[in-house]
């Protein structure tokens, strides 16, 4: 294996491309970074978009996600991987298989469905390969509420609720999951988020952050875990720090749009 940033731990971003980089591998190469690991990257879509509007999209094939993929690991020994949107159900079958036939480790999952303007980024017959195929290959799925509701088919209301789906969650195979409170409409003062793992439920509360929702949080939030885990921390570990520098984005965000304004 030829690895030029010998001692450095390669992290792998199987994701969209946002151009305006609010979300997508752009924000994955920038926390991976971030966190003192070395990005690599295949794109799976080629969105058209900026911070306001949604305009489009043009997937990738299975074949290019493979061939990128391939290219990868032929040079590089990959510490973790996260994987973000998957547009198509051809496309969520090619990185199943990668995942289960190359010697990647077991992906960081987000299970991203909506850009945060409400545009579909998974076409709707690829929901359920993800659910089949992906989600039992998983180190750990990372939904917000709405992801959460649509992959286990329960409502979310509450802190008990969201606590169940991530259970139910784990039984249909993923062997962690970390359900995001962000969306949660009854949350009084606190973001709360429940990670549910084989034999332990932890519950992270922390300081709701007023403001509008930072685009590209879960991208952020998802890579920050992978960088975590490729940098051999717990998940539990991983999971705090990562919701550490998400937090930290979303202030600087915060006071940079009321210095525009
Ligand atoms: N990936 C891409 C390419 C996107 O464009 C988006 C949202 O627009 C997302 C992922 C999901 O973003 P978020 O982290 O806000 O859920």
């Amino acid at each position: 294996m030829n690895d030029p940033a010998k001692g450095v731990p390669v992290v792998l971003t199987i994701a969209g491309f946002d151009p305006s980089g609010g979300a997508g591998i752009i924000a994955d190469i920038k926390t991976i970074h971030s966190f003192g690991c070395k990005p690599v990257a295949a794109i799976t879509s080629l969105t058209f978009q900026n911070s306001e509007t949604f305009f489009g999209a043009s997937h990738q094939t299975a074949e290019s996600v493979r061939s990128q993929v391939l290219a990868i690991t032929e040079e590089f020994e990959v510490a973790a991987v996260k994987i973000g949107m998957l547009s198509t159900a051809e496309i969520v079958r090619e990185v199943a298989r990668l995942v289960s036939e190359t010697n990647l480790p077991a992906p960081v999952v987000d299970p991203v469905l909506r850009s945060s303007s409400g545009h579909s980024l998974i076409e709707e017959d690829a929901i359920g390969v993800l659910i089949s195929e992906l989600l039992p290959l998983a180190r750990l799925i990372t939904p917000n509420i709405p992801e959460a509701e649509r992959l286990s088919g329960l409502t979310i209301t509450s802190e008990g609720e969201m606590r169940e789906a991530a259970q139910r969650l784990r039984q249909m195979g993923a062997r962690a999951v970390l359900v995001k409170g962000g969306h949660l409409l009854n949350h009084g003062s606190d973001a709360i988020d429940v990670l549910d793992q084989e034999d332990e439920v932890c519950v992270f509360r922390n300081e709701w952050i007023k403001g509008r929702t930072l685009r590209g949080s879960g991208c952020i939030l998802s890579s920050a875990v992978a960088a975590g885990l490729a940098k051999r921390k717990s998940l539990t570990e991983s999971v705090r720090d990562a919701k550490v520098f998400v937090a930290d984005a979303i202030r600087q965000a915060l006071s940079f749009s009321r210095k525009r304004w």
